[in-house]
């Protein structure tokens, strides 16, 4: 992120949907993934924070580790001076490769979110095809078992006080493409539906 974000008017209010930010370009590749995803957004879409100049995914290549970490801190720490306590949920959207396609990765911290996205997402028959990863650190002590009702615990890059500290609370988003250049209409569809999962209330 150089300078200001390009952000959208946020939608109406609507009381059914949680208030949400969505942010595409972190990773500048996944750019056009975010952009297509956002462009077929509707009713009761969350905030799009786009990032017009994101960190290079490939400094994540083990010579680059400490301009990547530096780059992806701060990045994150711009993002959580822009959203801090301005909506209740922040997704932060990434795609990677997979040659089914159409399956993602949800982060979070708050195991008790995932939970219950797990169970609106199994209500959308969505569930078989995301995985929900608890976000730890050495703050959290040792690495734990792998919590029940969830698929893993991960490390992440984003710094802890974006993702330990809501409100907004952290959603990282991984949708997997199996697309090689530009994304599948159907993975833009399914990440569309995914998020729709995670913002609906109850
Ligand atoms: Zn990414």
């Amino acid at each position: 992120m150089s300078g200001a974000s390009e952000r959208a008017p946020p939608g109406a209010a609507d009381s059914t949907s949680r208030d949400a930010i969505l942010v595409i370009g972190v990773h500048r590749e996944e750019l056009a993934f975010g952009d297509a995803v956002a462009a077929g957004l509707e009713g009761e879409a969350p905030e799009i924070l786009r990032i017009p100049e994101g960190v290079p995914r490939a400094c994540s290549a083990p010579n680059r580790r400490f301009y990547s970490e530096t780059a992806h801190h701060e990045i994150y720490r711009q993002l959580r001076q822009e959203t801090r306590r301005r909506a209740s949920i922040l997704i932060d959207l990434h795609c990677g490769r997979d040659a089914e396609g159409a399956a993602a990765d949800l982060y979070c911290h708050d195991a008790a979110f995932l939970r219950a996205a797990g169970a609106r997402l199994a209500a959308r028959g969505l569930k078989e095809r995301v995985r929900l990863i608890k976000i730890v650190d050495e703050a959290d002590g040792p690495l734990e078992a792998r919590p029940p009702d969830l698929d893993g615990i991960a490390h992440t890059w984003v710094p802890r006080d974006l993702w330990a500290a809501a409100p907004p609370l952290y959603v990282g988003l991984e949708i997997y493409t199996a697309g090689d250049a530009a994304a599948l209409p159907e993975d833009a569809a399914f990440a569309r539906a995914v998020i729709a999962a995670l913002t609906a209330e109850g």
